[in-house]
Parts: C-alpha cells; structure tokens; sequence
C-alpha cells in the first residue's frame, strides 16, 4: 500500500501577523512556520492505515527551501520518503496550478491512497485535494475522520452537519481530504528524529514539472478587518423592545 500524504508549510498559528509593503501578502520576514495542521492530521491518519496494512508513506510539499524542516518533522513522525517540489519564497499559485504541478509529480508513484489536509491555514482555498483528485482521475471524499480497510478498498467516516456522520465504501485507488482532530497527534521521537536525517527527499523544480503556466487567482489586496462599535437604544414597553432586540440579534448578528 502506497501512501501519500501532501503536507503544506504554513506560518505558526501564534505568529503576530502584519500585512506586507506591497499590500498583497503577509510580511513574512520573521514568522515561525509549522506545518499546516490539517496536514498533520491526515500525517497521521496515513501512518495509522500504514500501521494495519504495511507499505510505505510518502509525503510531498510545495514550497520554498524553508519547508525542508517540516518535511523533515514529516519524516521523523514516521513518514518514509519525501517529494519536494521547490518553489520561489515569493511566488504565488493557485490550487488549480498546484494541483496540475503534484500530479505530475505523482505519475511516477501511482499511489493507492492520496491524502491531503481539508484546507490550509494561510491561504485556505480548499481546493487542492479535490482538484488533484480530478486530475489525477481519483475517485475522492471530503472530511474524513477515519479509515477502514474494506474487500479490495476503504471504507470512509465523513463528518456531516450536526453532529451526523456518513460511512461510504470506495474503491481503491483514492484521495481523501482529511478532518482536524479525528484522532491524537503522535509526536517525533528521538530515534525517528536520528533516522529522519537519512530518508530520501527527492527535489523537483516547477520548471521539470512541467512549469506553473499562469495562475488564475492573485491576491490583490490583503487587510484587516475594522473593529468599530455600535450602540442602539431599544425604546418602548420592555416585551417590544425585547422583541425587537431578539429580531437584531437573530437576523444581523446571526447570534441566536
Ligand atoms: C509555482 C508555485 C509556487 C508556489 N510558491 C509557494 C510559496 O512560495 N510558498 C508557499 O507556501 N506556497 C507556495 N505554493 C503553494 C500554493 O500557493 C498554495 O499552497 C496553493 O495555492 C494551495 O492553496 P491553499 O494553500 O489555499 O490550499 P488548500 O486548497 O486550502 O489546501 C488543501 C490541502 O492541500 C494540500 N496543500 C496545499 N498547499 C500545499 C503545498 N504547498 N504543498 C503540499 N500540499 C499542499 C494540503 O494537504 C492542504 O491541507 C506555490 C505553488 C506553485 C504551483
């Protein structure tokens, strides 16, 4: 069973974040990065299925050279081998381009199981694991919070509204876009830490890939959200008023 995981490297959850000189991105100059916590989710989940049904677990990430650290906490987590595919600190893409990018970089694999966070923390499209699954002609299931082995395929969890769950069986090849906090996270143990410094990391360039064409999606302007305060006084008999105020709250502040 061949199983690969597609981790992102996004910037610490606790980061004080400031918008760039250009307007358009995050000043990334002195951020902690970590990897994407989706990802670490379905990290798991790929070495948990590895656990019951032997193989290997091979990650891959887009990103610049900074994201050769959470590769390497990938694999001192347990994974086997990477794939890094190399991109510019300052370039762009888009789910779409990505997507085209990993696939090509999956045809040598041809995985039986494809796993991807459900989205990532920095730009959060939402996209890349179900446009890979078209791309790479996958059959795919969204929001998944366990994994079964069933016959010749999987049988999937997947989280619905409401506290509902829904079970289906798929066959095999797949990809899946997994849940945060189905399950608890393992941490790197020394010896997996030793043993991370000599796996292989195959780099690959976008250029041997095939190139990044043209994105379809670009950042125009990045800002934060206003905060500003408002006061409205409720005249009239208390019922009236406590009708008008459970009104506002219902449908503008979408509280209750
Ligand atoms: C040419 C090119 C240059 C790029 N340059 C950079 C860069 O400098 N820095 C950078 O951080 N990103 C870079 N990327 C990645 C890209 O910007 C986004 O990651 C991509 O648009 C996915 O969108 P999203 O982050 O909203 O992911 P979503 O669609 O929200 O992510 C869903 C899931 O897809 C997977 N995924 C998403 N992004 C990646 C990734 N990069 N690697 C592996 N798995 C991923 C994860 O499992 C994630 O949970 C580049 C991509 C290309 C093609």
């Amino acid at each position: 069973m061949k199983i690969v995981v597609a981790i992102k490297q996004v910037p610490a959850r606790d980061s004080l974040l400031k918008v760039n000189s250009s307007g358009n991105w995050i000043e990334d100059a002195d951020l902690s990065y970590e990897i994407n916590e989706p990802d670490a989710y379905a990290l798991e989940a790929g070495l948990q299925f590895k656990e019951k049904q032997g193989g290997e677990v091979v990650v891959i990430c887009a990103g610049p050279d900074r994201a050769s650290q959470t590769i390497r906490e990938a694999l001192a987590k347990g994974a086997d081998r990477a794939i890094h595919i190399e991109t510019e600190e300052d370039s762009a893409g888009d789910p779409l381009v990505l997507a085209a990018v990993m696939a090509k970089a999956l045809e040598a694999e041809q995985p039986d199981l494809v796993l991807t966070g459900l989205q990532s923390d920095d730009l959060g499209y939402g996209q890349t694991g179900v446009i890979l699954a078209e791309t790479m002609g996958l059959p795919h299931a969204t929001l998944i919070m366990n994994i079964e082995p069933e016959g010749d395929g999987i049988r999937v969890k997947r989280e619905l509204e409401d506290g509902w769950f829904q079970n289906v069986d798929m066959p095999l090849p797949a990809l899946l876009t997994i849940q945060s906090g189905a399950t608890k996270l393992r941490y790197a143990t020394l010896m997996g830490i030793k043993k991370a410094k000599t796996k292989e990391v195959k780099s690959l360039s976008v250029a041997e890939l095939g190139g990044a064409g043209s994105a379809s999606i670009r950042v125009e302007r990045l800002y934060v959200p206003e905060k500003s305060k408002h006061s409205q006084i409720f005249d009239g008999p208390p019922k009236e008023a406590a009708a008008k105020l459970v009104e506002k709250l219902r449908f503008e502040a979408r509280v209750l």
